[in-house]
């Protein structure tokens, strides 16, 4: 099982901001002409295959109403419900009890910590007597939030309030992201409440509460500097990107593979997936797919397997960001798949610059992973490094190559 639904609480006032917050909710504040803060966290969420946005608003909801209500952003759905009345984050949970679903993720819409979700999902999905996973954020300078204690095992044993002593010191922070089970928002009884200071140190007390680290971007728009941070660095942030192959780097190339019962994994490719998510990278798959041109299954069949796989990935904690596929070939049985042939099928460049095209990818640091001398091709034709798999363990070969540092570095936190 994973989460399929996303709940963001963006009723928060910006009391410390003064008249930058006056006239809207903390997370509508504006980045620039077309964006507001909350945008970019939706961005960062929604990549990773939540369809069921629903935005708790309160404080100017209408605002978050008229924005978002029944917008569409990515392929999520999103729903706004306006609290009447303010309860503290533990209310604003419990007065839409009847919307949630049996597990959710739920965020600070104030906040915006980059983080690899589906491992906070599948951290929950993976123990079931837990009740809640916190994404925790490693900072220098733990006296800003109040830090988390952990165990070695990833159990959260307590909460330390910021202190003058913390001050300065490096720790963990509740990063505002949360994998939770609808069971212990039915904890709550008495309102107003906080889930963080009310229910997380009662969870945490019955050893029913667990953290998952990541050193992800994380900015909150609490303080008038850290706003004018999120002015400057949001629209400039453009995400490291790593392209894979599918037929025989992530799957074993048995020959015109377009249905679940005939995909079978390579060994680590999941962990090679999961590593690039937790590093902040975007994965994205770039496959010829001639079968279709051919007339041996239909792009539909394409589709419903790229779901199969994603939803499989979900589950380990790990997730494509998206798929492009070439249909085509020079000896095409339909006349529409043939003409594009020469200009899109790898070793040309074209699915790769189409991603950098449509999605907000750096160059930076960008490579590919193949199989033929036709991905490592492609690779150099659109201008970034590629890499040719011998076989074997796809995430031990991952690991010795130059350009996979920054991941595998990552992913030894
Ligand atoms: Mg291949």
């Amino acid at each position: 099982m994973y989460c399929r639904q996303l709940v963001v609480l963006v009723g928060g006032r910006g009391t410390r901001l003064g008249k930058l917050a006056e006239n809207c909710p903390k997370p509508l504040m504006k980045i620039t002409e077309q964006k507001v803060f909350l945008d970019y966290f939706l961005e960062s969420a929604v990549r990773q295959g939540f369809r069921d946005v629903l935005l708790l608003a309160g404080h100017l909801g209408e605002q978050v109403q008229s924005r978002y209500d029944h917008a569409s952003i990515g392929g999520a759905h999103i729903s706004v419900v306006i609290e009447p009345e303010p309860r503290g984050t533990g209310g604003a949970f419990a007065f839409v009890r009847d919307r949630l679903a049996s597990t959710f993720i739920a965020a600070n819409g104030d906040t915006l910590f980059d983080t690899n979700i589906r491992a906070v999902d599948a951290a929950l999905h993976g123990s079931p007597d837990t009740l809640g996973v916190l994404a925790l954020r490693k900072v220098e300078n733990a006296g800003r939030f109040g830090s988390v204690n952990v165990d070695g095992d990833g159990r959260i044993l307590s909460f330390q309030e910021k202190t003058a002593e913390s001050e300065g010191q490096p720790g963990l922070i509740n990063g505002g992201i949360y994998a939770l089970r609808l069971e212990a928002i039915d904890r709550l009884k008495h309102f107003p409440s906080s889930i963080e200071a009310d229910l997380f140190p009662q969870l945490a007390s019955e050893g029913r509460l667990r953290g998952v680290e990541s050193s992800g971007y994380f900015l909150d728009i609490g303080l008038p500097e850290t706003y004018s941070r999120a002015v400057t660095e949001l629209p400039a942030r453009k995400r490291p990107v790593l392209f894979l192959d599918r037929d025989g780097v992530l799957n074993h190339d048995h020959g015109y593979v377009h249905a679940q019962d005939r995909w079978e994994w390579v060994p680590g490719a999941i962990r090679t997936i999961k590593a690039a998510n937790d590093a902040g990278y975007a994965v994205v798959v770039v496959t010829n797919q001639a079968g279709i041109a051919r007339g041996y299954y239909d792009e539909c069949d394409v589709w419903k397997l790229h779901h199969a796989v994603q939803k499989e990935l979900y589950r380990h904690g790990a997730f494509v960001d998206a798929f492009y596929y070439s249909p085509y070939h020079k000896d095409a049985v339909h006349e529409p798949y043939r003409v594009q042939a020469a200009l899109d099928r790898k070793p040309g460049g074209a699915m790769i610059q189409r991603a950098f095209r449509q999605m907000n990818l750096s160059r930076e640091g960008a490579f590919l992973l193949g199989d033929q001398e036709s991905d490592v091709d492609a690779a150099t034709s659109a201008g970034i490094s590629g890499y040719r798999f011998p076989g074997g363990d796809l995430y031990e070969w991952f690991a010795t190559l130059p350009h996979s540092q920054p991941i595998v570095s990552e992913s030894r936190i």
